[in-house]
């Protein structure tokens, strides 16, 4: 009867799998047969999708089982090239079950920009998502691709990978999945800010307010466990060390005291230099002027 039971549980996590994935395709987050979703079924068991197969177009029976290493241990057809990516946040993870990795095209711009998703903008996403992270990029499906994520994931359950896509991390498959939607609607939001001209941020006060919240809506946040004043909330301080020589700076989205420090550093030397030059030529053209008046062969 348990064993019955426990059949029954592992076949309809498959269905909910398949159920996702036609979510990911419909979305647009995979075109074709990209993107991969995995689920911990036991302590060295992990359902994952096959590769080559569209997430659009899943049956129960074309998933896969692997253990912990990669190595398959059920199904027909081969498991994803990218399980190893899942793998890396499994094992450094425990109370993480699920990931899904695809290619949203919104967060993937940003993805390829290496733009860190800027933060003091939208309440919601403070509080669902939080800091995210960017990879330095790897080629997808290698050991070194999978061992980019460590850095991050124990202070993030969403991370962008550089040139390529993102993965999402939860406590089950509906969890890991909503968070790869939230970012995508995030970075769709701010592209069109973006193109209408002005972005507005909210202070640091307003941010560690939200970030307040969190721990009675069950979302822990590594932020608070640091301590908010250490932090720089509306900047990109929480990843800082683990970019080691990948260190995204921000184009597209600079927070205004960001903008001002630019101002008094870069540009300023620019005006200084531009003013100089000027006064200088105004200088030689009167002198020039003048001789020429007073008759004095220049
Ligand atoms: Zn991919």
């Amino acid at each position: 009867m348990s064993a019955n039971g426990t059949l029954m549980s592992e076949w309809k996590l498959r269905e909910r799998m398949c159920e996702i994935g036609r979510r990911v395709y419909a979305k647009g987050f995979a075109a074709a047969n990209d993107g991969n979703i995995s689920m911990r079924l036991g302590e060295n068991r992990v359902l994952c999708t096959p590769t080559r197969v569209s997430k659009g177009f899943m049956k129960p029976d074309d998933l896969c089982i692997v253990d912990l290493e990669g190595n398959q241990l059920a199904g027909t057809r081969k498991r994803s090239s990218e399980i190893l990516l899942h793998l890396s946040i499994l094992k450094a993870r425990p109370d993480v079950n699920s990931c899904v990795h695809c290619h949203p095209p919104h967060a993937t711009a940003f993805a390829v920009a290496h733009e860190p998703i800027p933060k003091c903008t939208m309440p919601e996403f403070e509080v669902f998502l939080g800091e995210v992270a960017i990879t330095p990029y790897e080629t997808p499906g290698t050991q070194a691709f999978a061992n980019t994520v460590l850095p991050y994931i124990k202070d993030t359950d969403t991370i962008i990978l550089a040139n390529h896509g993102t993965i999402t991390a939860g406590v089950d498959l509906e969890d890991a999945y909503f968070k790869t939607e939230i970012i995508d609607a995030y970075c769709r939001i701010l592209i069109l800010t973006k193109q209408l001209g002005r972005v507005n941020y909210y202070s640091d006060e307003k941010a560690a307010e939200l970030i307040k919240i969190k721990p009675g809506l069950g979302i822990r946040d590594a932020r608070l466990e640091r301590g908010l004043e250490n932090c720089d909330l509306c900047g990109n301080s929480l990843f800082r060390e683990g970019y080691s020589d990948f260190k995204p700076e921000p184009h597209a989205f600079i927070p205004a005291k960001y903008q001002d420090q630019q101002r008094s550093t870069g540009s300023a030397h620019a005006d200084q230099a531009a003013g100089g030059d000027v006064e200088s030529l105004v200088a030689a053209i009167t002198d020039q002027v003048m001789r020429a008046l007073a008759g004095v062969p220049a």
